[in-house]
This record gives C-alpha cells, sequence and structure tokens, in this order.
C-alpha cells in the first residue's frame, strides 16, 4: 500500500468518515440516519459502506436485493435510496447473505479505491463513509485515499470499556491527518416505558468528558430508543421524514447534524 496516495475527488464537496473504537456502539446506525437526514435537508448525498466484513447498509435501509448498475461510459452505479441519496456496499455485490468476503489488506485497499473513483458518484455535498471498527486496513485505506475536505466522526457508547478505544481512535485520526468533526455518544440514557424515568444502562457522559480532556468537538448524545432496533431490522432509518417527528433519538440526531453542517 503506497502511503499518501491521495485521491482527488472534486466531485465530491465532503467527506464525513464515521468510525467507532468498537462494534456495536452503533457506528452504521449513525452512518445510515446521518446520510439519510443530511439527504432530507437537501443536501445531495452519498452513502459509501466500506465494512467489508459486515456490511450493514443495505439491511438498515431496506435495500438488501438491490444490486449495482452500469452507466453507459462504464462506471458503477450506484444504488439510489431517494433523489438525493445513492449508496455502495460491499453488500450489493454479494450473492448470499451468508457469503463471506475473505480478503486480504492489498484487496481491501484496492477495492475501497474502486468505491471511490469508478463509481459514479456525480456532484456531491456530502460523502458519508461507513468504516469497520477499530483502525485496520479499511479506516487506513479510506483515510489514505481521500484527501482534503474529509473529517471524522467518532460514535461512542459512554462506558470505559469502549472508551479506551475511542482514544485509539483518536490517535488514528491524528496519525493519518484526518481531523476528528466530533464525538457522538450513542446509547446515552434510557427513558423507562413504565415510569418515564431515565436509567443510565451504560453509564453517561464518557463522551462528553474524553472530548474534552482531548479537545475534541462533543458533538452531542442520543439516547437507547427500543424502537431503533426495530427500524434497523425492518430497515426503516430513524431520521426518515414519517418517523422522525414522534422520537426523542431523532430530535437528539437532528441537533448533531446542526454542529456537524454548521
Ligand atoms: P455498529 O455499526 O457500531 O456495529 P450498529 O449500528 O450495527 O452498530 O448497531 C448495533 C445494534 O444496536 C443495532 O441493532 C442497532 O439497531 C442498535 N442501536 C444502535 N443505536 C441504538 C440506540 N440509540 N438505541 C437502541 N438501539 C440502538
Amino acid at each position: 500500500m503506497t502511503e499518501n496516495e491521495n485521491l482527488k475527488l472534486d466531485n465530491i464537496k465532503k467527506r464525513l468518515i464515521v468510525m467507532s473504537g468498537k462494534g456495536g456502539v452503533g457506528k452504521s446506525t449513525v452512518a445510515v440516519n446521518l446520510a439519510v437526514e443530511l439527504a432530507e435537508r437537501g443536501f445531495k448525498v452519498g452513502l459509501l459502506d466500506v465494512d467489508v466484513h459486515g456490511p450493514s447498509v443495505p439491511k438498515l435501509l431496506g435495500l438488501e436485493n438491490q444490486k449495482v448498475g452500469t452507466s453507459p461510459s462504464g462506471m458503477v452505479k450506484p444504488v439510489f435510496y431517494s433523489e438525493n441519496l445513492k449508496v455502495i456496499s460491499v453488500g450489493f455485490l454479494i450473492d448470499r447473505e451468508d457469503s463471506a468476503v475473505i480478503w486480504r489488506g492489498p484487496m481491501k485497499y484496492n477495492a475501497i479505491k474502486q468505491f471511490l473513483t469508478d463509481v459514479d458518484w456525480e456532484n456531491l455535498d456530502y460523502l458519508v463513509i461507513d468504516s469497520p471498527p477499530g483502525t485496520g486496513d479499511e479506516p487506513l485505506a479510506v483515510c489514505q485515499l481521500l484527501s482534503g475536505n474529509s473529517e471524522a466522526v467518532i460514535v461512542t457508547t459512554p462506558q470505559d470499556l469502549a472508551l479506551s478505544d475511542v482514544l485509539k481512535s483518536i490517535t488514528f485520526c491524528e496519525k493519518v491527518g484526518i481531523p476528528v468533526k466530533g464525538i457522538i455518544e450513542n446509547m446515552s440514557g434510557l427513558e423507562c416505558p413504565h415510569c418515564g424515568k431515565n436509567i443510565d444502562l451504560f453509564k453517561s457522559g464518557g463522551g462528553r468528558k474524553i472530548s474534552e480532556d482531548r479537545g475534541k468537538t462533543y458533538l452531542g448524545e442520543i439516547p437507547i430508543e427500543m424502537d431503533m432496533v426495530h427500524r434497523g431490522d425492518d430497515g426503516r432509518p430513524f431520521m426518515k421524514k414519517s418517523s422522525k417527528d414522534k422520537s426523542k433519538a431523532a430530535k437528539a440526531f437532528s441537533a448533531i447534524v446542526d454542529v456537524i453542517i454548521s
């Protein structure tokens, strides 16, 4: 892998790389809903799922059976979720849900490079990239390939076990020269469905503290919402217009997006 092999992607104004130190903290959920919300606000958005071994984006958007097309110029055509949101995922390239992609580092690098250069993204305001957890081949490839106008959004849950890995993500971004846009604390508190009281299931406040300690922007917190699991499984993002009015998480997330685009 050549270091500093940066691609110039002039037709993509801003790139947001969504990262996490650990799996299961809601990184893909955040990436998908960030892309959906930006598209709903009128931006032209691309969503690139580079989680080669566990692509969740097709399921989270209800696009499981979609396949990518080819444009007359031979470029790969992304799948359209809506007029403003185009999507590419390794999930669109594999035939069966239980297929496993077994690729070594250089193959992943080349695949990600193709996703960035051989896809007909056209003009985008934002490319949101859902990167696998940790600091392995895929985030490294994304960060090395994208030059300028790229920022990382780091997702964590509040407990110490997750936070220690956030520090690694911050150090990783500093080493590869990607500025950290900010940190989101997901699964921050749960409103008891019976008495309405807040329960800090995974503690709370850790995301804000780590942001302050490391001099990064704290983007805000998203509560646990039981409905969110069903929405994820059913491919109905919580930031979709039809669903976002009722949800506390959606209101919290909307405020986070205000900060991201400010
Ligand atoms: P990751 O990409 O970090 O592995 P996912 O986005 O796949 O995590 O989320 C893991 C699970 O947690 C999914 O079932 C998702 O629906 C659920 N989830 C994510 N955020 C929340 C939340 N705030 N409240 C409830 N469930 C959530």
